[in-house]
């Protein structure tokens, strides 16, 4: 557990694939600790967590999930039933949440929604198969409290960050930002649009980072790397990149219709393992869907399925 400013407490969680850990966050708050997100629920995450809450003077009042991702919100039930804490998550985060991890005719809609999209059924099985990897790691907790964007949590300000996940919320206290993955300082956070998620995620994303910019903190803390000293220059960072993204977007369409996934060759590459196509189609859709909003272009729907051209 690393000490930052502020008293807050750092605890770094491994997770199997890129970037290879995730962060969690300990809050100083008017009850006990607010544990923010709780890592994947690998076998030994409540002895994991046990180890690293050991020693920790006061109590974990609240556990907070940011979004629903696995790395997020895997080990909350586990992280609960060690410390008696109850968890808490937005609103609209937990519907999807349930949504997702809740039924398991997920990997089905997925699937149908990649195929209307373009892509090809090699790249689809691959897919499922990557995603029931995950299923067994994912222990969320039913029932949370649920928060809305300004809810008040011991101290801290919800605030919304869509773009990443629908629903995703950051925590917010005299200038000090947890930001969950709506900044991070090295990689620009994925922003996908993914089946019954809402209609324009990347539209959702540039106005957080705008409302960020005004928000103004002078520091933001996580899910991923190192703080970040000026979070208001890190998020014009990640609006330019967009800018340059949306640009290049644009310039992959024309007359003849092209799938979200054709798209996705000429943004991001040949050379992708499928459980990378999968993210890289979702952001190419992403920022289609956000051009087709700016008049740039036309979405066509057929049986078959979706394509866009040129406006
Ligand atoms: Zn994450």
């Amino acid at each position: 557990m690393d000490e930052l400013a502020g008293g807050i407490r750092r605890v770094t969680l491994p997770l199997p694939t890129r970037p290879g850990h995730v962060h969690s966050y300990l809050l100083p708050g008017e009850d006990g600790w607010i544990v923010v997100d709780t890592g994947l629920g690998l076998p030994d995450a409540r002895d994991r967590w046990a180890a690293e809450l050991h020693g920790l003077p006061g109590r974990v009042a609240r556990i907070v999930v940011t979004h629903f991702h696995p790395d997020h919100v895997g080990a909350a039930r586990d992280l609960a039933e060690l410390t008696g804490a109850p968890v808490a998550q937005g609103r609209l985060d937990y519907e999807q949440c349930a949504l997702v991890w809740g039924g398991d005719d997920w990997a089905d809609v997925l699937v149908d929604w990649f195929h209307r999209h373009g892509v090809p059924d090699e790249v689809t099985s691959e897919l499922v198969q990557q995603g029931s990897l995950y299923r067994p790691f994912i222990r969320y907790q039913p029932d949370p409290e649920l928060l809305e964007p300004g809810d008040l949590v011991d101290g801290w300000l919800t605030v919304a960050a869509p773009g990443h996940a629908d629903g995703q919320l950051m925590l917010h206290r005299d200038g000090t930002l947890v930001a969950a993955d709506h900044l991070l300082d090295r990689i620009s956070p994925t922003v996908g649009l993914w089946p019954r998620s809402r209609p324009d995620p990347l539209g959702d994303y540039l106005g957080a980072l705008e409302a960020t910019i005004a928000l103004a903190p002078s520091l933001a803390v996580a899910g991923h790397g190192e703080p970040i000293a000026d979070p208001a220059a890190r998020a014009r960072q990640l609006l330019e990149h967009h800018r340059e993204r949306l640009e290049a977007t644009a310039s992959a369409l024309g007359d003849e219709p092209r799938t979200g996934y054709d798209v996705s060759f000429p943004l991001f590459g040949s050379d992708l393992k499928a459980s990378a196509r999968r993210f890289a189609v979702a952001e190419t859709l992403s920022h289609l869907e956000r051009l087709v909003l700016e008049d740039v272009a036309r979405r066509h729907e057929t049986a078959d399925g979706v394509t866009y051209t040129s406006a």
